[in-house]
């Protein structure tokens, strides 16, 4: 029997506000001091009262619409009680059934284009462009919002274990999807989409090793297309770990079923070093937590339209809609726009170069009017040497950086020397070198250095006679048809010329000479 396995992700994501939830507190996930960042309000003391951050509704309400998730007229919070030594009042404030969003979807591309983080240093000639196919609706059922808890830390050997409060009362904000996910890469896809939204909009890093986004999957398998025993996994920490947990589990269930057993419904973790999920403990039910309205808290009145306009018009471009009109712009690879979405920095570097570019080349019309196909030629020139040697300076380090120092200008300059011939490309590579260090201009350094291209054809000849001279072995094995032969003389006319010579006018005036004599 064949089964298909029914996923479902539920998604916590800490808002990067400037306090904590419901206090003053700062909201600050680096502080080392344990303890530090917390009040009476947030450990939860008798006679205290919460009031809402203002600031984390309207991200989560941004993330909603960024969704195209419904914003529902009224909201409330409720109480979730549970008892756990990470929470200091004895429940979460939570929202039970009236969420801050509901009704959205996140339209993912299932293509096997990129089914990671793409690698910033691979070449741009291995880039292959892969088409995209049609993207695939995954319904998002709710986005709340709610408090973080404290964290447990148990040091090792001891007999005890440590409460850290700092992060009790941080805004969490909480997104379930329908169960409309049927793959493992498709979960991750899912994910990763979402992390660059989240970065786009500015309310979360979402880095998931630092617990600011954690993926919780839901997973049943059915042999038709009702839904099966439901099994939660928890404790994935990164991308690649959801991907894996989901693929184990798929198998683990998929030999049970076809064992005729039954699945127990259940809550497993992931164990990354033995990479298995273990039973941690069997689902709770949503009675257990004994939700009822949050007394303390008013509810909230959302549906006014300009209070939603104004968040609306907060939205910046999102990643799907820069891949598009990077698309329609540029006219670049899917795999280079990819880069250029995921590096945000470096796709807002990008642009400003291009747009530096396009006045060069307006202030070039007095004298010759480039055709579309050679401006088509510069921007691909321009996204060549960003994404391969400018990233390998680079090193991970962003163009956002303070410390990095070449201006769009400059490098906009250094692309148009390339093409106008100029600088060869092995002399580009030093020249941008020494920009990424000094900063200085393209055309400084060159003059400087004494690097421009030698176009002057007897130069060049000179060159070439004084390596004939001296390779007379080589000639020989030339006249034998030895297709090296012609290569390794070029190689020494070039070094010679210190990489200064245009390789192609080298091997016209080689073969121009070799065929004389
Ligand atoms: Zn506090």
């Amino acid at each position: 029997m064949r089964y298909k396995p029914i996923i479902g992700l539920e998604i916590h994501i800490e808002l990067n506000t400037r306090s904590k939830m419901f206090c003053s507190c700062k909201n600050d996930p680096d502080e080392k001091k344990p303890n530090f960042n917390v009040c009476p309000v947030c450990m939860g003391h008798p006679g205290t009262l919460p009031v809402i951050n203002e600031e984390a509704v309207r991200k989560v309400i941004k993330t909603g619409l960024a969704l195209n998730c419904k914003i529902p007229e009224h909201s409330k919070f409720d109480r979730k009680n549970y008892f756990y030594p990470d929470l200091p009042k004895g429940y979460q404030i939570s929202q039970y059934d009236m969420p801050l969003c509901k009704e959205g979807f996140l339209e993912i591309d299932t293509s096997t284009r990129t089914s990671s983080e793409p690698q910033p240093n691979s070449s741009v000639s291995t880039l292959s462009g892969a088409e995209r196919v049609d993207g695939k609706k995954i319904r998002i059922t709710r986005i709340h919002l709610e408090e973080d808890t404290g964290r447990l830390i148990h040091p090792e050997g001891a007999d005890y274990s440590l409460v850290d409060f700092n992060r009790a009362g941080i805004p969490l904000m909480e997104l379930v999807t329908e169960p409309d996910i049927t793959s493992a890469k498709e979960a991750r896809r899912f994910a990763e989409e979402l992390r660059l939204i989240l970065r786009y909009l500015g309310v979360s890093d979402a880095d998931m090793e630092k617990g600011q986004m954690r993926v919780e999957v839901n997973l049943s398998l059915s042999p038709d297309e009702k839904l099966g025993t439901k099994v939660e996994i928890k404790n994935l920490n990164s991308l690649r770990v959801v991907e894996k947990a989901l693929d184990y589990e798929i198998e683990r269930q998929r030999e049970i079923l076809q064992e005729g057993k039954k699945i127990v419904q259940e809550t497993r973790g992931w164990i990354d070093k033995k990479e298995i999920t273990v039973s941690q403990r069997e689902k709770e039910e949503a009675h257990d937590y004994r939700y009822f309205p949050e007394p303390d808290l008013p509810p909230l009145n959302l549906g006014k339209e300009d209070f939603l306009n104004e968040i609306r018009a907060e939205i910046p471009e999102l990643p799907q809609q820069r891949r598009e009109r990077f698309k329609k712009e540029y006219k670049l690879s899917d795999k280079e726009i990819e880069i250029f979405v995921f590096y945000k920095d470096l796709g807002e570097y990008f642009e400003k170069v291009i747009s530096e570019l396009r006045n060069w080349v307006k202030a070039l019309e007095f004298k010759t009017k480039l055709s579309d196909k050679e401006v088509q030629r510069l921007i691909q020139l321009a996204s060549n040497y960003i994404l391969t040697d400018l990233q390998g300076l680079l090193r991970g380090a962003l163009v956002a950086d303070e410390k990095f120092l070449i201006t769009p200008e400059n490098f906009a300059e250094f692309a148009a020397l390339i093409y106008e011939g100029k600088i060869s490309s092995k002399i580009a590579k030093m020249v941008l070198a020494e920009m990424f260090k000094t900063g200085a201009d393209p055309s400084h350094i060159i003059e400087e250095k004494g690097l421009e291209q030698i176009t002057d054809t007897s130069e060049i000849e000179k060159i070439v006679k004084e390596v004939i001279s001296k390779n007379q072995k080589a000639i020989k094995d030339f006249e034998k048809g030895k297709e090296g032969a012609l290569q390794f003389l070029i190689g020494q006319v070039m070094a010679q010329s210190k990489g200064k010579a245009n390789p192609q006018t080298v091997q016209d005036i080689l073969k121009k000479e070799l065929t004389k004599s």
